[in-house]
């Protein structure tokens, strides 16, 4: 139907962005392409140390699994600050990755998590990493024709820590500044880090000068002062009603801080939950 109708055409997820968009006639297809029934673009299992998600699997379907419970938390942790619950029975991972709106959260979650897509189009699939997939606000490598069929996720290895920091002004608000984390020690220094900040830019941002900051050297309030000064100095926030630019870059700051400190204590004691 992609094909047949071409740009005049939208797939319809959750409906969560679109149909606003559409309220607010920044979007008017002529035709919507209802992906409710696809059951293969549902699920989330396990293969070969591989999570695959499908797109159309819903946040609350996220937070509710238990194999994301177990061996993806940060999945869980992130999508319960998400909106509100209504909101969360609908919207979709998939709808939530393509939007490509820099307010959303899951595409800082999964630049954390070292995450790639599956694009599927008329000519065949391909697999994106997540760092790279967002180009600007609305913005993605998905062509026009081309749908996202599914999330791959490495199952993070054991003793990874993690933390999704989320400031916003009430439940059911986007991220003023978000940090997603994930953290790794080995012989008493950061073997790994991934940061990445939400809604502090026109689309998410890799914090890569925080990251290497980190890297080889042991986690303290040194290395934490360091890192969150470069994921400030990475972001480019501009003024809305949830606050001025100086500000929002004081709380991605502070998110980082926040994030990297929780992280760290779970990968340096993975038995606490
Ligand atoms: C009140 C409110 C609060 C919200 N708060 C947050 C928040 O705090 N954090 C957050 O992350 N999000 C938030 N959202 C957005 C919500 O999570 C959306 O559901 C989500 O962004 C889009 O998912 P969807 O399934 O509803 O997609 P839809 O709205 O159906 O689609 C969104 C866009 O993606 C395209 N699309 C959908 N699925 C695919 C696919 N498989 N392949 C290719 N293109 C596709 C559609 O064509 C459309 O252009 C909020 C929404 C509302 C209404």
């Amino acid at each position: 139907m992609l094909g047949t109708h071409g740009e005049t055409a939208k797939l319809l997820a959750g409906g969560h962005s679109l149909l606003p968009m559409m309220k607010l006639r920044f979007a008017q297809p002529d035709h919507l392409i209802d992906l409710g029934r696809l059951a293969g673009l549902k699920g989330i299992r396990e293969e070969n140390g591989t999570l695959w998600i499908g797109a159309m699997t819903t946040e609350n379907e996220l937070i509710w699994s238990t194999l994301l419970q177990a061996r993806c938390p940060l999945i869980v942790e992130g999508a319960r600050q998400i909106a509100d619950p209504q909101v969360r029975y609908r919207g979709t991972l998939g709808g939530d990755l393509s939007h490509g709106d820099p307010g959303n959260d899951h595409p800082a979650l999964m630049i954390a998590l070292d995450a790639s897509f599956v694009l599927q189009g008329a000519a065949g699939e391909r697999e994106v990493s997540a760092d790279g997939f967002f180009l600007g606000t609305y913005a993605t490598l998905l062509s026009p024709g081309e749908i996202m069929t599914g999330i791959r996720i490495p199952v993070p290895q054991p003793g990874t820590g993690y933390c999704y920091a989320k400031l916003k002004r009430k439940t059911g608000d986007f991220a003023t500044a978000a940090a997603a984390v994930t953290l790794r020690l080995g012989g008493g220094h950061v073997e790994h880090a991934r940061i990445a900040l939400t809604n502090v830019g026109d689309t998410v941002i890799r914090a890569v000068d925080a990251e290497q900051a980190l890297i080889g050297k042991p986690f303290d309030a040194r290395a934490l002062d360091e890192a969150a000064r470069l994921a400030m100095a990475a972001c480019n926030p501009v003024e809305d009603l949830r606050g001025d630019a100086d500000y929002k870059r004081a709380m991605t700051g502070e998110m980082t801080r926040r994030a990297l400190s929780t992280a760290y204590e779970r990968a340096a004691n993975p038995a606490r939950p």
